[in-house]
């Protein structure tokens, strides 16, 4: 192993992300040493890079921060008493493997009443890259992996490309569903056709969803989306206004509206005719709006009288990422996962992945850490 590997730092709003060399870490007792395969530009990633999300805590650019959450990796190195993964599979040193990004705390009165995805700690160890142990973030070349952290071995059949988005992506649109208690029969709006809207697909379909409806400005998203098995798909431009995009829903949906609609396009303006779609009795399942500080005017009485549901979703239980890998390794060839990742980039090219996943003309930018 080498002595310092490479993280690609954070610097500020829109800036060049900046190649430091950093000490690579011993894992103490507990913890992996990963090396990290793969890692990929999310939403998330991208409102932090534009600055709708601001992760700044009060400092001035250039920040020396790590981001990046969604990837997997090969274990560099294991620590004395780590042998097993969290279903139970034993590990050892050049496994491929998943993990949650995130570290619930165990202790905490919403991890002990069950409730880990909503742990307020879960990212205690989101450090700044110039602090031991460095490696804490997707954007580099290590990730050090901490106590608490489900892992999971990458079944031999999924290649990387599959298993990439399996631990942000995929795991947390099964986690969404699983709460809103999506299944057979139902029917399904997906606000959204980029990495998250994409892989609810396959979810949806699984769970026996009888109609998908996906929306999207961009018309190549909504082709991937019917390739993937959407149903409908209703394009901005056709449907410019928000009555019109509710009146098309329902239309499809016999009059009814949906039983669940998925928010994942990380637009707040959204929110109020995703509420509309919904059929009496109906749920709202919000995960993409990670933005502080939007504001949209909701009428409450439409909850009220229609008996819906909002739920807000983040972050996910073990189970969902270990569902997520079942899922890759068995329908892989139902669904096009190996399409999500369109492009692959070089770390050092990370500044050019992020342009042209800015620019829509990438689905899901992935970033090779130990490519040249
Ligand atoms: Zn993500
Ligand atoms: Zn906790």
């Amino acid at each position: 192993m080498s002595e310092t590997g490479q993280v690609a730092v954070f610097t500020g709003v829109r800036r060049s992300f900046e190649l430091r060399e950093f000490p690579v870490p011993a894992p103490a007792a507990g913890a992996i040493l990963v090396k990290v395969r793969m890692a990929n530009v999310c939403g998330s990633d991208l409102h932090i890079w534009r600055g709708d999300y601001d992760v700044s805590r009060g400092q001035s650019e250039p920040f020396c921060l790590s981001i990046g959450h969604e990837m997997a990796g090969e274990i560099a190195q294991l620590s004395e008493g780590v042998t097993h993964d969290t279903a139970g599979e034993p590990l050892s040193v050049g496994d491929r493997i998943v993990y949650q990004y995130f570290c619930p705390c165990g202790t905490c009165r919403s991890c002990l009443r069950r409730s880990t995805p909503r742990c307020p700690d879960a990212l205690r160890f989101r450090y700044p890259p110039d602090q031991y142990p460095h490696f804490n973030a997707a954007y580099g070349q290590y990730y050090y992996l901490n106590p608490g952290q489900a892992v999971f071995k990458i079944p031999p059949n999924v290649p990387d490309d599959l298993a990439g988005p399996a631990n942000c992506a995929l795991a947390q649109v099964i986690e969404a569903f699983r709460r809103g208690g999506v299944g057979l029969g139902d029917q399904v709006v997906i606000q959204g056709a980029g990495g998250l809207g994409i892989n609810a697909i396959a979810v949806a379909r699984e769970l026996g969803v009888s109609q998908i409806i996906v929306i999207d400005g961009i018309e190549s998203r909504l082709e991937f989306a019917r390739e993937f098995g959407a149903d409908e798909t209703i394009l901005l431009a056709e449907f410019p206004d928000p009555q019109s995009r509710v009146e098309r829903v329902k239309q499809l949906t016999g009059g009814c509206g949906a039983d669940a609609v998925l928010e994942v396009s990380g637009l707040a303006t959204v929110v109020p005719e995703g509420l509309e779609m919904l059929c009496p009795g109906g749920t709202y399942l919000e995960v993409g709006n990670i933005n502080q500080g939007k504001r949209v005017e909701v009428d409450p009485s439409v909850l009220v009288h229609g008996g819906k549901s909002i739920l807000g979703i983040m972050w996910y239980e073990p189970v969902c990422l270990q569902l997520a890998l079942e899922l890759l390794s068995t329908k892989s060839d139902v669904y096009p996962f190996s399409r999500i990742l369109s492009h692959h980039y070089p770390l050092c090219d990370i500044d050019q992945a992020f342009l042209d996943q800015d620019s829509g003309t990438v689905q899901r930018a992935a970033l090779l850490p130990w490519a040249e």
